[in-house]
Parts: structure tokens; C-alpha cells; sequence
């Protein structure tokens, strides 16, 4: 099987008309007309592309496209732009993950609203960077209005305040960060981290949150020199929520074993399951006993904005610090993400100032500096897109699509349920749905994983689609994450078929694969020859 041929056929270019002043400058008063040209080809290029590339994905590997890439050297310029976009066109836009697509069904990535594409467009020619006030003036302070328009929607109070961050995994480093250092201030006899480093029992320091919570959190108690093992997994119920008695039984633990949890991540949408933990509960277990509450809206901050469900994060108010993803159900472009907090003056745990940047009086006389509170130095001005966006499209428009998404995943998840053929783990909260193929009489888990596999493979290889796979009490499943307002149940019903239709081909490639199951039920020989012809039937 090869990828998508006639998705990687090169596309006749139309050339840049008008002769351009020469694109092979900087940007500057002398190359504002070149500018235009440029912009408009990309943008014709890009129309170009995507109106002729109707399928998610062109199904290429990476030992196909690895080739091209070794045939380059990075020291031997192009002659000219327009040699270097049909490049682009080859190495990338023939090959591009199309997220808008209602075929990419994989992970948490959205179509972005029109506005905020415009926004992106204006803001890098600037090249605006937030980190002060004097490189940056109006994006100072729009960003920072988004921020106070994102804590009163969460609720969070008048002292709350927040910082655009990268993404969801620097939003719960900064938050994590923030957490440990107010802890370790409290401690007997210790001055404070940001001088002295952590305290001398820093090894009892613990973090809890549910074991389906995101892998950013241990990532971050890592870099925070507290370790993958300082993060406490706490089980979950049936719903992959966390569970309050279990929360309950671990912090009684900690206790017992003399430990200092200092802080209970609770997440608002978990990737794989889109559930949501009972946070009022949280929150009163994490106050009773002096425990930072973050609470990860990574993936659920858009029911903010959503008329019908915002309900789901009752609670959300009460946290000491909150991480959302504008770049995921915003629909904003990557990156665009923030960490707010309840009480500004933690904010303090990140601040520096240095002479050449962000000198103390310069903040004493009020001066707005962005870096005074971040983990980054120069940053994009990503605000811009979710400001022109609230701007035109509105916040209600954001939540309407939030709304429809939802609703989707309901009706594919009544269509999953329909079938006899597949298992769906769990019914939806937000708007993943996680499940396999398993055709009748096929019991043992390594011939399904090995049919789930190929459909997975099969799909996006031919470009039909892109679905997520995941692993859950050591079974692998597949997974559906649904983003796309546009995409419509008649969409669902296909690509089902299509998973379907691959899952039964395969049982059919390997007749006795079926028998052999059927004969004795759980087949410990079954699985290791289904896996090897497998391997076999990806590389054809
Ligand atoms: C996506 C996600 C993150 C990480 O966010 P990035 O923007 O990818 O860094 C963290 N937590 C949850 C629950 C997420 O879904």
C-alpha cells in the first residue's frame, strides 16, 4: 500500500504575477509592496492546496518523505521565493495533518475561527513581543484584559490575575511551580526557594491527581526537582473521575506517613475520557487542609463559554490556579493557552527583575511588564487572534461550537452503541469516545488489538482518516476526539463504516485467525502470528 498518489502529485503552480520587488529582503518601509505580493501568493497557495486536498491526510510514512529531506542542504539557498514555496508545497503541504477536515478525529487540535488566522497575520510582520511594556504598548494591555475576562468567566475574584502561556503543560508547570514554592515559604525555617532552592525535606513533597490526569504533571514535578514519583496517581470511579474517597484515603496516607502534599491537580476534561472531576468536592477536601487546588481546563475551559454546559464546572472558582487551552476548544490557532491564579501576589514566585528589562521600580511605578509574571522572556503575542475573535465572532459563537461538538460526540456514540462489532469504554462527557472493533467470537485481546491496529493504520495510510488510538488497563483501544462543529453525524457514519469495513477485511485476510479464537476461545498461539502477519500486511 502506498499513500495517497494522486494527493502527492505536484500541483501546477500559478506563479507570482506581477514581477515582485525582490521577497529577498527584511521586512521594512522599502519592502512593504513586496510584502503584499508575498502574502497574497501564500495566501493563494494555501487556498490552492487545500481546495484540492480533500481528504485529512495523504497517508505518507516517514521513510518516504525522509529521502527528500537528505536530498536538501540548508547551504545552498533557492533562487528565488517561488522556488522555495513549491518546496513548501512538496515537503509539507502535500503531506499536512488537516485538522478542519471532519475526517481528523485524533487528538485535541480544532479548526480555528477566521478572525484569529487574520490576527496571526497582523501580529508577525510586528513581530510584537509581550514580555514589556515598552516593546509592546496596546498588546500589553490587551492581552492582559483577556486575562481578566478569562478569571471573572471562571470566577476566580477581583485579586485574580494570569499570564498567556504556551500551552496547557507550561500553564500547569508555572501553576505546579507557583504551588510548591507558596508551600515551601510556609515551612519552619525556610527562606523561600527562589533563593535558596528547595528545603531540606523537599523529598516529602507530594502532588495528587487522578491516574488519568495529563502526563504534564510529571512531567513538571520532574523539572520542579521533586520526580515523577512525587505526583500520587489517585483512582478514579467508573466515569474515569477522580474519586473523592479515594482523594480522601490518600491525603490520610500522606498524613500517616509523615509526607506534605502540597497541592491536588484536578482535571477538568481529561484527555482520553473528557471527564471531568468532581471539583466542589475537591475543593473542600483541598481547603480543609490547606492544599493548593489546580485545577488542569486544559481541554474543558471552552464550557466557559458554553450556554448549555457551563454547569459542568461548578466549582471551578474555587481554585488557586486554573490552566486553560484557547488553542483547543477556543478554536484558536497553536499557541494560545494561559495560567490564572486566585491571588495575584503568587504570581510573585515567577518574578525577576533585571536592570537591562524589567527593572523594580520600573513595576513600583506601575509600569505593566508581562514578564514580571511569566516563565518566558520574549513571547508571541498570541492574544491577538482570541481578542479579534471575541471582537467579531463573539464568545457565545465559541460556545455554540463547544455545544455542537458536544452534541456530535452523543450521536456518534449512539451510533458506536448500535453495533454489536464495538465496544465503547465509556459513555462521553466532553467529546471523546474511546473504543475498539471486536468482531463476534474473537475474545483474546492481542488479536484485537491487532485488527484495531491495522484499522487505524489502514485509514490514515489511505487518507480516510485520522483516529487517535490509547491504552487502558493494558488494552489498546481506538479513539475518536471530536473538535470540528463542522463535521456531521453523516461524516461519523462513514468513517464507522469505514473502520468497519477494514476490521472485517482483515479477519478475512486471516480466515483461521477467527477459527482458531472460535476453537479456544482465548488462543495464547493466536496472537503472536495475527501480530507478525500484521507487521507484514503495513509495510505492502
Ligand atoms: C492538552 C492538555 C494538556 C497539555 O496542553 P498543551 O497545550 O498540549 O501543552 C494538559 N492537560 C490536559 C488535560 C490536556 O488535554
Amino acid at each position: 500500500m502506498r499513500y495517497d498518489t494522486e494527493l502527492a502529485t505536484a500541483i501546477p503552480l500559478r506563479r507570482l504575477e506581477a514581477a515582485p520587488e525582490n521577497l529577498l529582503t527584511l521586512f521594512g518601509d522599502h519592502s512593504l509592496d513586496a510584502y503584499r505580493l508575498g502574502m497574497q501568493r501564500c495566501v493563494s497557495l494555501v487556498h490552492h492546496s487545500l481546495s484540492r486536498h480533500q481528504r485529512p491526510f495523504s497517508g505518507v510514512e516517514p521513510d518516504e518523505l525522509q529521502p527528500e529531506f537528505d536530498a536538501i542542504d540548508l547551504d545552498r539557498p533557492l533562487p528565488n521565493v517561488e522556488a522555495g514555496l513549491e518546496e513548501i508545497q512538496r515537503l509539507y503541504l502535500d503531506h499536512a495533518v488537516h485538522f478542519h477536515n471532519p475526517s481528523y478525529v485524533a487528538h485535541l487540535n480544532c479548526p480555528v475561527t477566521l478572525p484569529s488566522i487574520l490576527a496571526e497575520a497582523i501580529a508577525t510582520p510586528l513581530n510584537t513581543a509581550v514580555e514589556t511594556w515598552d516593546q509592546s504598548a496596546g498588546a500589553t494591555l490587551i492581552e492582559q484584559k483577556l486575562i481578566d475576562w478569562t478569571t471573572a468567566r471562571i470566577g476566580l475574584g477581583d485579586a485574580a490575575d494570569g499570564v498567556f502561556t504556551s500551552g496547557g503543560t507550561q500553564s500547569n508547570l508555572m501553576a505546579l511551580m507557583i504551588a510548591r514554592d507558596a508551600a515551601c515559604a510556609e515551612l519552619p525555617g525556610h527562606a523561600g526557594n527562589r533563593h535558596h532552592g528547595l528545603p531540606a525535606d523537599y523529598r516529602r513533597l507530594r502532588i495528587l491527581t487522578s491516574e488519568v490526569s495529563h502526563f504534564s504533571v510529571q512531567k513538571a514535578a520532574s523539572l520542579l526537582g521533586l520526580g515523577y514519583d512525587a505526583v500520587i496517581p489517585v483512582p478514579c470511579d467508573d466515569d474515569k473521575r477522580m474519586s473523592l474517597e479515594a482523594l480522601r484515603a490518600r491525603l490520610e496516607d500522606c498524613h500517616r506517613d509523615a509526607l506534605l502534599p502540597f497541592a491536588v491537580v484536578a482535571t477538568a476534561g481529561t484527555t482520553d475520557f473528557g471527564s471531568i472531576d468532581p471539583i466542589p468536592g475537591i475543593a473542600e477536601l483541598c481547603r480543609s487542609r490547606g492544599i493548593w487546588l489546580h485545577v488542569d481546563a486544559a481541554y474543558g475551559g471552552g464550557l466557559l463559554l458554553s450556554r448549555r454546559y457551563r454547569h459542568w464546572l461548578a466549582g471551578i472558582e474555587q481554585a488557586d490556579s486554573v490552566s486553560v487551552d484557547y488553542h483547543k476548544t477556543f478554536f484558536q490557532p497553536v499557541s494560545c493557552s494561559a495560567c490564572l491564579v486566585r491571588d495575584r501576589r503568587q504570581l510573585g514566585h515567577v518574578t525577576y527583575h533585571a536592570d537591562y528589562l524589567n527593572p523594580r521600580d520600573q513595576a513600583d511605578q506601575g509600569t505593566p511588564d508581562l514578564v514580571n509574571k511569566s516563565l518566558q522572556t520574549t513571547r508571541r503575542f498570541d492574544a491577538l487572534k482570541l481578542w479579534l475573535t471575541l471582537r467579531t465572532l463573539g464568545a457565545a459563537t465559541l460556545g455554540g461550537y463547544l455545544d455542537d461538538v458536544i452534541a456530535l460526540t452523543r450521536r456518534t456514540y449512539a451510533l458506536l452503541q448500535e453495533r454489536d462489532d464495538i465496544d465503547v469504554l465509556t459513555a462521553p462527557a466532553l467529546s471523546t469516545l474511546v473504543f475498539r472493533y471486536r468482531p463476534a467470537g474473537i475474545r483474546d485481546d492481542a488479536t484485537i488489538e491487532a485488527i484495531n491496529h491495522h484499522v487505524r493504520h489502514t485509514l490514515s495510510r489511505r487518507g480516510e482518516g485520522v483516529v487517535a488510538g490509547t491504552r487502558v488497563d493494558e488494552c489498546f483501544y481506538l479513539k475518536f476526539t471530536l473538535l470540528n462543529p463542522q463535521t456531521q453525524i453523516e461524516d461519523m457514519r462513514r468513517l464507522i463504516e469505514r473502520i468497519v469495513a477494514h476490521g472485517e477485511a482483515f479477519v478475512a485476510d486471516h480466515g483461521h485467525l477467527e477459527t482458531a479464537s472460535n476453537a479456544a476461545g482465548y488462543d495464547s498461539e493466536v496472537a503472536p502470528s495475527v501480530m507478525a502477519t500484521f507487521a507484514d500486511a503495513g509495510r505492502t
